[in-house]
């Protein structure tokens, strides 16, 4: 009687992991790397700690490293942020997605979310008195009808929350999707989340477009990264929001009482490897190939493949193999052929059911090569 979230249960991605390790099947439910993060990332944080780094960081983040991705966001997006009033250092992209979402939304307010979407915007909206307001991609391609998002704008809209390279589809917003959302929102109040936690994961020469690009959507937007996804270290939970000086004071305000600051030698560490250009350098071609490794195995396989331009996730259409649920058939694929993925309906709030399943291709060859081999026989 006293849940404020009535409706909502243990996380898709709890879940599944969880019934993986039960059933000892191969996890490719849970978005994360099976391999290791660079080793001397590994011997920076080592040297931190015995270097006596280990009390409170500054709560906005420790100024060498907000400094460094500044710089890092001009090298990659030709605007130089203001480490002091812009920059903010956060207990991953969850923590920066909570706070935003908390600093700005007040009961009423409406916000458009894109579905299938992460599974944690929707119940910060709901925790501050908003309403989400959801617009399905376009199925099959999963792009967005910005025709339909316009549609539902209101007087009421406070908040748009797009997502690319976009968990769970793998699509990936061109530059015109981004011009058509500055001109929607501008001259408007309303507000923006971009979540680029992928930024790095987009194939085929395509390139990311960042909302920092362009002007009018950067003076509206917070802008969120995740080091989880970049250094192949998701355990660490340190992420970033880049958003103008106004909206910085009014997430510092959030982020000073759920968290306060984030882990002070993992800030340090990442800091000095971040000048380190060639690692996320390498990360397109570097997923790309993981990618075309695991959709070659599964080419004689009767799985659809749904062409993946971006992030760790590969969606397979089963509809030939099955007409069960998507819930029903991951578990039963986890406890019969022993491979785990994350039911696409888990990213739709009314449950919608369109026969994908999304599997993570972070993982070693032989993992993929293992996994695919048993996927191939259903
Ligand atoms: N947004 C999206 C789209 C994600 O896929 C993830 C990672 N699961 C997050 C946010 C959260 O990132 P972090 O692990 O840094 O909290
Ligand atoms: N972002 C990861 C995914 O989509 C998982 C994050 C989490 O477990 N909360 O799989």
């Amino acid at each position: 009687p006293t849940s404020k979230l009535p409706d909502v249960g243990t996380s898709i991605f709890s879940v599944m992991s969880a019934l993986a390790n039960e059933q000892q099947a191969i996890n490719l439910s849970q978005g994360f790397p099976d391999f290791n993060c660079p080793e001397p990332l590994m011997q920076l944080v080592t040297r931190y700690m015995h270097e006596g780094f280990n009390q409170y960081a500054p709560m906005p983040g420790v100024p060498k490293l907000r400094q460094r991705i500044s710089e890092k966001t001009e090298k990659m997006y030709g605007y130089l942020p203001n480490p002091e009033t812009e920059i903010t250092v956060t207990s991953g992209a969850t923590e920066a997605l909570f706070a935003a979402i908390t600093a700005v939304v007040k009961p009423g307010d409406e916000v458009v979310i894109l579905e299938p979407c992460y599974d944690s915007y929707a119940p910060a909206i709901r925790l501050s008195g908003g309403v989400p307001v959801y617009v399905p991609l376009a199925v099959p391609g999963f792009h967005v009808d910005w025709e339909l998002v316009k549609r539902r704008i209101s007087s009421r809209t406070k908040l748009i929350i797009i997502n690319t390279p976009h968990n769970p589809t793998g699509a990936v917003m061109s530059r015109q999707d981004m011009e058509t959302l500055a001109n929607l929102t501008d001259g408007t109040d309303i507000l923006v989340i971009s979540d680029e936690v992928y930024e790095h994961m987009v194939f085929d020469g395509q390139e990311h477009v960042s909302a920092l690009q362009l002007p009018s959507l950067r003076e509206r937007s917070f802008v969120i990264s995740s080091f989880g996804k970049t250094y192949h270290t998701t355990g660490w939970k340190i992420g970033y929001v880049v958003a103008p000086p106004v909206l910085t004071v009014e997430l510092r305000k959030m982020h000073q009482f759920i968290t306060f600051c984030s882990v002070t030698p993992l800030q340090l560490a990442i800091a000095d490897f971040i000048e380190n250009e060639a690692h996320y350098r390498s990360l397109p071609a570097f997923y790309q190939a993981k990618r075309d490794t695991f959709c070659e195995l599964l080419q004689s396989s009767r799985f659809e493949i749904i062409p993946s331009a971006g992030t760790y996730f590969q969606l397979l259409k089963y509809d030939a193999i099955s007409d069960e649920h998507d819930l029903d058939f991951a578990k039963r694929l986890t406890k019969e052929i022993g491979v785990a993925a994350i039911p696409v309906s888990a990213f739709y709030h009314d449950k919608t059911d369109h026969k994908y399943l999304r599997f993570c291709f972070a993982k070693g060859d032989e993992t993929l090569q293992k996994a695919a081999e048993r996927l191939v026989k259903l």
